[in-house]
């Protein structure tokens, strides 16, 4: 009975949670359960963490302790409440960051209580470096998703610069182990040293390289607050940071092989060293776009056999996805084979459209990842792009100065018909314009998607 109140076993349990939450993750259905159930181990691991630790504790470090998890419940409960789905992504980025400035935090805090135990110094260095660069480099990445960066911005030779500036902060946090130093100044250098790689590192990032970094950004946090459970010998703290590590990693290597990137050149520069230099466009497209309207896309779509959707952040950012399901039912009702092209970093968040179109409950099997769908584009009768823009651009395949090239795409190209509904030409995430939009076999059926597919949906229902 002892045990079953014991931290051990309260950590036990929440290490359980986390296991299990993560691996419902792992899929839309049972998504939401997962987060319930880690959320509630976390719960009971910071209330027995308080509540059954051993040691004399001061009463006004309860106090403090209560009103910061006041204050950071009410904070996270009102942004997380009022969030826009659309900000969703963002929101996950400036989360990331806290995770990586508490992690840092600790490190600031026990530098003191560790002189002279090499192993403790350099974890505590280890957790300085890796949440600081987590934290200003999510600041950066936060910018970058809600666009007040809206370019990336590079120093003349970034690559050389930063590179160098990673291999002084080893050096420097190798000089603080082996001198013994217990200055809090060299700390804070360090510090401020790594809070200014993390930005370095970031802000040269170009547009469609952006999930490689944010999957990264994720993985340190997990790291860094790994070395902390380490430090303090609490299994909790060590199980939930290596899940996160780990997940993040396996995260940044599926997006490095999305992006067709080798990881070396994530950590280490060569992003835009394939000549773009972030001017907004790179292939200077000419010609003339045909618009179409809505009743004759609905005449198309209503004569054709297959019809392939190609959803993407626009239609996250019209809140579309209800209306795209209802079409889809009507069409598969009419018999016409019916699925989704999903692309792996398709809106602003790995896994963003699998997330929307679960929403909304479409069948998990209409999905198709780009490996499946693409070679099935020829045999298309209509694609539908809907507020998809970079994961649809030729460039990636044609333009060797475009930011995107090398990305694969999904090959709507090789469709019968391609209509793409957006408001404007205005381009997407990467600032370059689409080749896509000049095709002779591509429609242009401009408007909100909303708007639009209900328009759709109303003609198609007219039809016999
Ligand atoms: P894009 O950003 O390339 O394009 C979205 C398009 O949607 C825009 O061209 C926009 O055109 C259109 N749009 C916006 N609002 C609406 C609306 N209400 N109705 C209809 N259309 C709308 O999105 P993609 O999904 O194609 O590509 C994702 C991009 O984001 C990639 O470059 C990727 O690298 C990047 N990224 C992805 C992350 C991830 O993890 N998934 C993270 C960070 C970046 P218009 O304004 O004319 O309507």
């Amino acid at each position: 009975m002892e045990y079953i109140f014991s931290l051990e076993f309260i950590y036990l349990i929440a290490s359980i949670t986390y296991i299990i939450g993560l691996k419902k993750l792992g899929h839309p259905e049972t998504a939401r359960s997962g987060n319930l159930i880690a959320a509630a181990g976390m719960t009971i691991a910071i209330l027995g963490t308080i509540f059954l630790y051993q040691g004399e504790v001061p009463t006004f470090i309860y106090t403090l302790i209560g009103v910061a998890i006041l204050i950071g419940t009410i904070i996270g409960w009102m942004v997380a409440k009022k969030v826009a789905m659309t900000k969703m992504p963002e929101l996950v980025s400036m989360f990331n960051g806290m995770g990586g400035a508490s992690a840092a935090l600790i490190g600031l805090i026990e530098f003191g209580h560790y002189t002279g135990n090499s192993l403790s110094i350099m974890t505590i260095l280890g957790g300085v470096i890796i949440g600081s660069v987590s934290f200003s480099g999510s600041m950066i990445a936060w910018a970058k998703l809600n666009g007040t960066l809206s370019k990336p911005l590079r120093l003349p030779k970034y690559n050389l610069l930063n590179n160098l500036f990673l291999l002084a902060l080893f050096a420097f946090s190798a000089y603080i182990v082996w001198s013994g130093s217990s200055s809090q100044l060299l700390l804070y250098v360090l510090f401020f040293g790594a809070l200014t790689y993390g930005i370095l590192f970031v802000l040269p990032i170009g547009g469609a390289d952006m999930p490689v970094v944010i999957s990264l950004l994720n993985s340190f946090t997990g790291l860094a607050a790994a070395l902390g459970g380490f430090l303090y010998g609490n299994m909790v703290m060590l199980t939930g940071g290596i899940l996160v590590g780990s997940a993040g990693t396996i995260l940044t290597f599926a997006m490095c092989h999305a992006m067709n990137r080798p990881l070396s050149n994530v950590i280490f520069g060569g992003f835009g060293d394939k000549g773009y230099d972030g001017s907004g466009s790179s292939s200077g497209i000419q010609g003339d776009i045909k618009k179409t309207t809505v009743s004759d896309v609905a005449i198309l779509m209503n004569y054709s056999q297959k019809v392939i959707i190609v959803p993407g952040y626009g239609l996250a950012v019209a809140q579309a996805q209800h209306a795209i399901h209802e079409l889809e039912q009507l069409l598969e009702k009419r018999g016409i084979d019916v699925k989704y092209a999903i692309h792996p970093v398709a809106g602003r968040m790995p896994g963003h459209m699998n997330v929307l179109l679960a929403e909304t409950n479409v069948e998990y099997d209409k999905l198709a990842e780009m490996e499946d769908v693409n070679p099935e584009f020829q045999n298309t009768d209509v694609v539908f792009v809907v507020g998809a823009n970079d994961v649809v651009n030729p460039a990636a395949h044609n333009d060797p100065k475009s930011p995107i090239y090398g990305m694969p795409i999904l090959d709507v190209e090789n469709a019968k018909q391609i209509i793409v509904n957006k408001r404007s030409m205005k381009p997407g995430y990467a600032g370059i314009e689409n080749e896509l939009f000049f095709n002779q076999k591509t429609s242009m059926l401009f408007g909100d998607a909303k708007g639009v597919i209900q328009s759709l949906i109303t003609e198609l229902k007219g039809m016999s």
